[in-house]
């Protein structure tokens, strides 16, 4: 939110009331603001008509047409104002047919939930609230305006906004939500896959990522639209190394313990173990394994986040990170020239960040953390690779014919570079003429 927009959304109210319409602020600016949180956006709606909304405000530009909202910029700050409006059918689960203008009490019926219904005057400093919002506010619980079932029916994204905002706020889900939540749950498949990549995005990167995960899985959501990280409840651990129990407990902890993540981090972490139910056995000594759940989780990531259409370069990064990050436990062994691979992949950042809340949420064994920030700091903080002391035209001129066998050389070499054994030009060509330089 612009700091403005409290008192943007101030005047455009005054402006309508001055000409004699109903005008409030609404929604998630009305619900934060009594929570004493930071409002994402503040929307008004009004009792004025599209046509008067742009009267009054020559600049500003309708959105959503039908919908009758415009988007009016004053004071610096860019406000929605929607006309008060009651829905018609759905017939698609998702967009009204068409809508009504209608007063103000509508509009609240409309709504999906109690505590994202109550009105706001600005100028009175008061609240209206037609549906118990301000009650299921003070109590801590989500609750559809009206029949439940009715709701989730008419719009099946509701059920996940139901989950993220009580995963948010640390609210509870009214008993008849929940039951209807679970009654519908098989339907939320119908939700175009961008419009839920883009809710649990938001409850994965947001406050108690744990809660939702648990939410989830309660109602039966989780089981349908990613059914392979519900697999992960029940998957017993070694406890040697995973004392805090299964991996959906274990994957619930990682996400909690990432600060501030981005979409790529919180992906990464959700599916980092996505790989081990499908790896789980019991060796001979009688202790768990996971072989190669790191290559498999990759591969399974790489097909839930194709399901909800995620960018392609989101979706590659995640499998990379996924693929890597066993072996990020392990840098005491690696060689110099495979850790400074690591840290100067553009991804290390997000790649440390999961390694330390992953090694946190387990047995908290930080070995592979720690080297890697004495590596950095013997390093001066330099994260980026060297250019290559030779390429591939000095191996031609030293009259060498150019093939695939290039590649090989070249890396040979690069990587001798990277593990601190060649520092020039000069060794580097002698490295190459040198048919025994295995360094
Ligand atoms: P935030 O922006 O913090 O996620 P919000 O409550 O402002 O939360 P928006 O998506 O910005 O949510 O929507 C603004 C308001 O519009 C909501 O508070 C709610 O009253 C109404 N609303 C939004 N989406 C729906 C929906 N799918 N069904 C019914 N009402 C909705
Ligand atoms: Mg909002």
């Amino acid at each position: 939110m612009n700091g403005n927009d409290m008192q943007a959304a101030k005047e455009i109210v005054m402006i309508l009331r001055s000409e004699g319409h109903g005008a409030f602020i609404v929604g998630g600016a009305v619900r934060d603001m009594l929570l004493g949180r930071e409002p994402k956006d503040v929307d008004v709606a009004t009792s004025a008509l599209p046509d008067d909304v742009a009267r009054l405000f020559p600049d500003s530009k309708r959105v959503g047409e039908s919908f009758g909202v415009a988007l009016v910029e004053i004071l610096g700050a860019k406000i929605e104002v929607a006309t008060f409006r009651k829905d018609g059918q759905y017939s698609d689960g998702r967009r009204p047919d068409s809508v009504e203008f209608c007063g103000r009490e509508e509009d609240a019926k409309r709504r999906d939930f109690t505590i994202n219904a109550i009105f706001f005057d600005p100028i009175a400093e008061k609240f209206v609230d037609d549906v118990g919002g301000l009650q299921d506010l003070h109590d801590g619980i989500i609750k559809t305006v009206g029949n439940a079932h009715d709701r989730f029916q008419e719009d099946f994204l509701r059920m996940l906004r139901a989950v993220r905002f009580a995963a948010r706020l640390d609210f509870k889900l009214d008993a008849e939500t929940a039951l209807a939540i679970s009654l519908h749950a098989a339907e939320s498949l119908s939700i175009a896959p961008e419009r839920v990549r883009q809710e649990l995005s938001r409850m994965f990167t947001g406050p108690h990522p744990s809660k939702a995960l648990w939410m989830l899985h309660q109602v039966g959501l989780l089981q349908h639209l990613l059914p392979e990280v519900d697999a992960f409840f029940g998957v017993q651990q070694p406890p040697d190394w995973h004392p805090e129990g299964d991996v959906f407990i274990h994957t619930g902890m990682v996400l909690d313990r990432l600060a501030a993540p981005s979409e790529t981090l919180a992906w990464a972490a959700l599916l980092h173990d996505v790989g081990k139910p499908a790896t789980f056995m019991i060796d001979e000594t009688g202790r768990i394994r996971f072989n190669g759940h790191d290559e498999v989780g990759a591969k399974i990531a790489g097909d839930v986040m194709a399901r909800l259409k995620f960018p392609n370069d989101v979706m590659s990064d995640v499998m990379e990170i996924i693929g890597l990050h066993n072996k990020m436990h392990y840098c005491a062994d690696m060689r110099k020239s495979t850790i400074r691979k690591i840290v100067g992949n553009p991804l290390f950042p997000v790649m440390i960040e999961l390694n330390r809340a992953d090694s946190m949420s387990s047995a908290q064994i930080t070995d592979g953390y720690v080297h890697f920030l004495d590596f950095i700091i013997a390093q001066d903080g330099v994260l980026k690779l060297p250019e290559p002391l030779i390429n591939g035209r000095d191996l031609i001129g030293m009259g060498m014919v150019p093939g695939p066998h290039f590649g090989a050389i070249l890396k040979r070499v690069y990587d001798a570079q990277l593990n601190g054994d060649i520092g020039d030009r000069e060794s580097a060509l002698a490295l190459v003429s040198d048919p025994h330089g295995d360094v």
